[in-house]
């Protein structure tokens, strides 16, 4: 017979309302056999007392609904974020607060670079920066050329939708005056400036500096350091939200899973905007990898992408628009041709995560899924809106009669609350972006989510940013929008499993469900809700095995 084990615990939270605690929990073959007092747990037979976690709070393992497994993956290149951010091994990389440092930064590289014999035609490729912080100065092929007069260099976005480069790159990339590609921005005098925004724009420059930097396709060493960042912040299971699942990404997926030691569950979502495939072979593809599904590694999810970014002003606004008078944002792909795909994957039964920013987005997206809808119902579809920041009362309410579920972007709150409220949506609509008591509210499945590398992993934060909804400089965005501690707690495990189909083995602590838990230093529902990204996560176990952060 199997062996059972029992973890004892302070508390348990299962966030299963018929059992809302408990002091123990069995495991057995990895799944969760009994839920209560030592009492109950016992009636199943035989058993071995495990006490390790006598002194912690056991909830339902995290789950990221939206995040990149490049956030395991981008350390490797230089970071120029405001703020300062832990890499997988811990080590901190302090912000930049001006674009004076970010070019000191980037000069300092430079020189690193050659002093280790790296040739000046070896681009340099960073990430993280936002010149959002900066005033919304907007940086130019000026600031780096003064850095870097010679190396081509690119800076991605914080966003990923956007990029700077320099003269060099821009000479590399053939990006002239004359290039006429929407997002291309330029001078007054007709110049390119080096910012980019969107894939169309981006795209010249990808195709010269190939799988390098961003695009450079996850390792096993990235795929070790996403498994750390999810263990120190109690994740056991995550989306890598766009992937192209060629082989040999596929072969980087499966190899990872099928370690024991490997210790969170994946979900890659297929890649369908921007002429990966076609449709019809972009579904064929997908279901053909179903077949390929563990336990620890789940095809069968797919990524659509209609809009940009707010704080880069590529996201599609409804009318008043962006509060500093910036134009409207940029279709990534056409609401025409949106439908269409969608219909396709939608036939072959895959589940959609459609990537909406604006409130004209995420109108659109709504608009051809009830019309798809209409044409094919589907129950139990669990088709999502990703981010939908800026979704109102009435677009929820249509959302609950589609049966559409929404993930939305808690952690801008923090990250770019203070940027919505004074320079991209101003101070109405920042007080109901993301607005998670509304999706409550209108009856719409609710998850919250980092968008990691985006944000840093950490369901704990997001939750947080959902309760409290507070700002660097100290704002309250929307008091009305903050939603319980309960009800974050809520979001960050079964809301989040409802998304990916998953809330049937997963998701909360109850029997039959697998043994995946976050074991936390103390008690999300006692301390004060301002302290809830403070709490230390002591690890996970997954399918009953613990997994101890590295911290
Ligand atoms: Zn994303």
């Amino acid at each position: 017979m199997s062996k059972t084990t029992v973890y004892a615990a302070r508390k348990i939270i299962t966030l299963n309302p018929m059992q809302p605690t408990a002091s123990h929990v069995a495991v057995r073959d990895g799944r969760i056999l009994s839920v209560g007092n030592l009492e109950q747990v016992k009636a199943w037979g035989s058993f071995e007392l495990d006490n390790r976690f006598a002194d912690h709070v056991l909830m339902p393992g995290l789950i990221e609904g939206h995040c990149h497994l490049k956030e395991g993956g981008m350390w490797s290149m230089p970071y120029l974020g405001w703020f300062d951010r832990r890499d997988p091994n811990g080590k901190v990389w302090p912000g930049l607060r001006s674009m004076q440092e970010v070019i000191e930064r980037l000069h300092a590289i430079d020189r690193e670079m050659q002093l280790s014999g790296c040739g000046s035609d070896i681009p340099l490729v960073a990430w993280g920066f936002d010149p959002i912080y900066f005033d919304n100065e907007r940086m130019t092929v000026q600031h780096i050329d003064r850095a870097c007069p010679d190396r081509p260099v690119v800076i991605a976005h914080a966003n990923g939708h956007l990029m700077n480069v320099n003269t060099a790159m821009l000479r590399l990339a053939g990006i002239t005056r004359a290039t006429e590609i929407e997002g291309v921005i330029k001078f007054e005098n007709g110049e390119p400036t080096g910012e980019l925004q969107e894939p169309a724009a981006m795209f010249p420059v990808v195709r010269r500096i190939g799988n390098a930097g961003l695009l450079a396709p996850m390792d096993d060493a990235g795929m070790a350091g996403f498994a750390a960042i999810a263990r120190n912040q109690g994740v056991t299971t995550a989306t890598d939200l766009v992937n192209r699942l060629s082989e040999s990404d596929c072969d980087t997926l499966e190899r990872a899973c099928a370690s024991e030691d490997f210790s969170v569950r994946l979900l890659p979502a297929f890649q369908a905007f921007h002429g990966t495939h076609g449709a019809q072979e972009g579904s064929a593809h997908v279901r053909n990898l179903m077949a390929r599904n563990t336990d620890r590694l789940r095809y069968g999810l797919v990524k659509m992408m209609l809009d940009g970014s707010i704080q880069g002003f590529s996201a599609r606004l409804r009318w008043p628009g962006y509060f500093n008078g910036a134009s409207n944002g940029i279709w990534v792909t056409e609401p025409s041709q949106f439908e269409r795909d969608f219909e396709v994957y939608h036939n072959a039964g895959l589940t959609i995560h459609t990537h909406t920013n604006g409130d004209e987005a995420s109108e659109v997206a709504i608009d051809a899924i009830e019309r798809v809808l209409a044409r094919h119902p589907r129950p139990n579809h669990r088709h999502t809106l990703q981010h939908g920041q800026l979704i109102d009362a009435a677009l929820f309410r249509r959302m609950a009669g589609a049966g559409l579920s929404v993930n939305l972007f808690a952690n801008h709150l923090w990250y770019w609350g203070d940027q919505h409220a004074e320079l991209t949506v101003g101070p109405d609509r920042a007080a109901r972006m993301n607005a998670c008591a509304s999706a409550l509210r209108a009856g719409v499945p609710m998850a919250i989510h980092s968008d990691a590398p985006v944000t840093p992993l950490g369901p704990l934060f997001t939750a947080w940013c959902a309760v409290n909804r507070v700002t660097p400089s100290g704002r309250v965005l929307g008091e009305s929008e903050r939603i319980s501690v309960e009800q974050a707690l809520h979001a960050i495990t079964l809301g989040a499993a409802w998304t990916l189909g998953l809330d049937q083995e997963t998701g909360s602590i109850d029997c039959g469900k697998r043994a995946d838990f976050c074991v936390l230093e103390d008690d999300p529902l006692s301390v004060d809700p301002i302290k809830l990204k403070d709490i230390k996560v002591w690890g996970t176990v997954l399918s009953g095995k613990p997994f101890a952060a590295n911290q």
